[in-house]
């Protein structure tokens, strides 16, 4: 098959799968070979294989035989840098084996993990929570002169700095394509490091990571304790701060939180910037649903989806991103597969387990110790009988949050604040409700315990 033949049916898949599926999908395969019914075609990543042959697979076995060619099956290859394992070959190889794509020196001589085409700033939502975070990975992907070194992203489990970072490897082979950019994860960067001292190739492997422009090491967290990689990792990093080149590190707390991390990698971490993802709050979920949904709506034509819905998801699901895009995705293959609209039962239905989890119970126990830490007062003086302000507003502000987040009747809550009476909590409430219109400080207070009861 010729390229203009593979040029006709790419303009016929342009049609069929959109603009965007196919500027992501489609145009960065490469048809290697066609020939006894099997047309092979190389992804750039596995992840991309996969995804390809997953969801756009028929369709360009479809149009290949639209365009008259006869094809069995179609094959996606990745190019490999070592030989498969017999147990990630899930197909019988072909005969002819594909010539192998020509690479830059770059490439074969610098060890990163692929990007994931999906994550791009485009598709990132930008909300309060991951504000800062952004702008500062926008910024360093602008690829300037670096004006923080390293960028520190830290956070909780899926609140997108994975994303982020491969967002500003994406960003940066646009602006800067001469840029060698690498990123992989620490745990990766350990195998390497043991790989090269197994072999002996430890100033390969020096030389390898200090010729790099960008470095991005994702969950550093994970190399705390694991003192030659620590010693190496430090080594790398200062090699690299020395030259005035950009690193980008990621990890799920603080630098200074991180046990059994060396106290000077902790302080040269601190150096540059450090920002941190915070939980998502209702208004980032949502938008975060409502783009994805977008996205949907595209891949399930003619699929209805009731009002009400994804501000349900977006109320009850607050763990985390990942789980919410999980919960998304199910429904919308489920609803698609019964044939039917997405309601607010049918959610429920098809989302049980994923619901039930998410319903993490407040206890009243938990929200008087987080209003006395947070107030500094003493967890006794929640349920003791002193009526000092300073005391008594803090009670207030755990009782009414007793009410808010919990289901617990007035008696019950009464009881659980030593023995006091129903009214006196009904009144505890009002209070609270009433300073919430008119202290801002009261009203900020509830608003940042309310989420560190909630996350
Ligand atoms: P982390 O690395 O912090 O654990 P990831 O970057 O892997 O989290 O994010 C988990 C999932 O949630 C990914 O699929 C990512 O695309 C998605 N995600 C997280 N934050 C956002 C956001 N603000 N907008 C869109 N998608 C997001
Ligand atoms: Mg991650």
């Amino acid at each position: 098959m010729t390229k203009e033949t593979w040029g006709r049916v790419c303009n016929e898949l342009l049609k069929t799968v959109g603009k965007s599926n196919y500027t992501t999908w489609i145009a960065p395969l490469r048809m290697i070979d066609m020939s006894e019914g099997i047309a092979a075609f190389e992804a750039p990543t596995k992840f991309m294989r996969d995804w390809v042959s997953r969801n756009f697979g028929e369709a360009i076995l479809r149009e290949l035989r639209n365009d008259g060619h006869v094809v069995e099956r179609i094959e996606f290859r990745v190019p490999e840098l070592r030989p498969i394992p017999a147990n990630e070959v899930s197909r019988p190889a072909v005969a002819a084996p594909a010539p192998a794509a020509p690479k830059a020196r770059a490439e074969e001589d610098l060890p990163g993990a692929p990007l994931d085409a999906r994550f791009t700033f485009d598709n990132f939502v930008v909300g309060k929570p991951n504000e800062l975070a952004h702008a500062a990975a926008r910024r360093v992907a602008e690829g300037g002169p670096v004006t923080f070194n390293p960028l520190f992203l830290y956070g909780g489990v899926g609140l997108g700095k994975t994303h982020l970072m491969h967002a500003i490897a994406h960003e940066l082979q646009i602006r800067r394509p001469e840029a060698r950019v690498r990123y992989l994860s620490a745990e990766q960067f350990m195998y390497r490091f043991v790989q090269a001292l197994r072999e002996r190739q430890i100033m390969d492997f020096k030389e390898m990571f200090r010729s790099v422009d960008v470095l991005m090491v994702d969950d550093v967290q994970f190399i705390a304790g694991k003192d030659s990689t620590q010693e190496e990792f430090f080594h790398t990093f200062n090699a690299l701060v020395d030259q005035g080149k950009q690193i980008i590190i990621s990890a799920d707390r603080a630098p200074g939180e991180i046990k059994d991390l060396e106290e000077r990698i902790k302080s040269r971490l601190q150096c540059g910037l450090v920002v941190d993802l915070h939980p998502t709050d209702y208004e980032l979920r949502l938008g975060i649903l409502q783009t994805k949904t977008e996205a949907y709506r595209a891949q399930y034509p003619g699929l209805k989806m009731a009002d009400g819905v994804l501000e349900f998801l977006a109320h009850r699901i607050t763990t985390n991103v990942r789980v919410l895009e999980g919960a998304l995705t199910r429904l919308f293959a489920f609803a698609s597969l019964v044939g039917k609209e997405i309601t607010l039962d049918l959610a429920q239905e098809c989302l049980t387990d994923i619901l039930r989890a998410s319903d993490r119970k407040v206890t009243i126990e938990e929200i008087q110790r987080k209003v006395a830490e947070h107030y500094n007062v003493r967890l006794s003086d929640m349920i003791g009988p002193k009526r000092v302000r300073t005391i008594a507003r803090p009670r207030q502000v755990a009782m009414y949050l007793s009410k808010q987040l919990t289901t617990r009747s007035l008696p019950e809550i009464g009881r659980r604040f030593g023995g006091r009476d129903h009214t006196t909590i009904m009144h505890g409430i009002r209070k609270i409700e009433e300073l919430m219109g008119s202290d801002r400080q009261i009203a900020e207070d509830i608003d940042l315990l309310r989420r560190l009861l909630e996350s």
